[in-house]
């Protein structure tokens, strides 16, 4: 059987080495944003030019099945891929990695639900805030006065006044972050609900030294997609499609 997993995370990665170790045809797509996800081995680059593009490309390439491995936050290509699989009578997956709202100090930070409200809310704060949010919505928190942003890859975008770029790729470990957030003197983070245990660190940190957390919470997913968040149940949801064949 053939499969398209829509990837550009670490999650998408290991489905499609786990998939492809017992046989199936995997097509990795990724966006291209960062020079990791353009240098992924045998990975098809770059958009599909929407909705329609993607009901061509799914069509074209005879595809059984699409696993939406995607980042939480990539919304667009999710309900693209909804649109697309639902034209074409693909199965199609959400997997994601688990949500942090299940976390035990999850109730203690303040929740928001786009970027536009996390950056209201941390201009309350006094102090220096940690933005982990990515590279793409700083621009949404122009405006505030001492930011340390931390990203993956820095592409040399315009920096906004009053802040600082900390390029530094995850996992990072208790007392990295630990370390950080007292040199740093942070008083505020400012998240968003990537979820999984890579990058749950800088919570436990900001926990432990009573730091107030600013979360985004997960766009909503479009309506009747089936979801999990484990690659083992993802890698079950594949091979029942294909009735058991590779
Ligand atoms: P997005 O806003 O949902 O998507 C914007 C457009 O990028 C889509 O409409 C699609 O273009 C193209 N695209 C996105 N993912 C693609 C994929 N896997 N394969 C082919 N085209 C894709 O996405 P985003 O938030 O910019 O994220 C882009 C990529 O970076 C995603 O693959 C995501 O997994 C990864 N990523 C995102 C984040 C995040 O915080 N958003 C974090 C880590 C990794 P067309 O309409 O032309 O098809």
């Amino acid at each position: 059987m053939r499969v398209l997993v829509l990837g550009g995370t670490a999650d998408g990665r290991e489905l499609a080495a786990k998939l492809e170790a017992r046989g199936i045809d995997v097509v990795t797509s990724v966006a291209g944003r960062t020079s990791r996800a353009r240098s992924q081995p045998g990975a098809r680059v770059g958009g599909f030019g929407g909705v329609d593009g993607l009901i061509d490309y799914l069509r074209a390439s005879e595809m059984d099945a699409v696993v939406d491995a995607t980042h939480p936050f990539a919304a667009r290509m999710t309900a693209n891929a909804a649109q697309a699989c639902v034209a074409t009578g693909t199965p199609l997956l959400r997997f994601t990695r688990p949500s942090w709202a299940d976390r035990p100090d999850a109730d203690s930070w303040t929740w928001v639900p786009d970027h536009a409200a996390a950056a209201r809310a941390a201009a309350k704060a006094r102090g220096r805030i940690l933005l982990t949010v990515g590279r793409q919505p700083l621009p949404a928190y122009g405006g505030l006065p001492d930011v340390l942003a931390r990203v993956a890859e820095w592409q040399g975008d315009p920096i906004p006044a009053g802040f600082r770029i900390l390029e530094s790729r995850g996992p990072f470990d208790l007392d990295d972050e630990l370390a950080l957030l007292r040199d740093e003197q942070i008083t505020m983070l400012v998240s968003k609900d990537s979820g999984g245990d890579d990058n749950a660190a800088k919570l436990d940190a900001a926990t432990s030294l009573r730091i107030p957390v600013v979360m985004i919470a997960r766009p909503p997913l479009p309506d009747g997609i089936e979801q999990v968040t484990s690659v083992d149940k993802a890698v079950v949801w594949v091979t029942a499609v294909g009735g058991g064949r590779a």
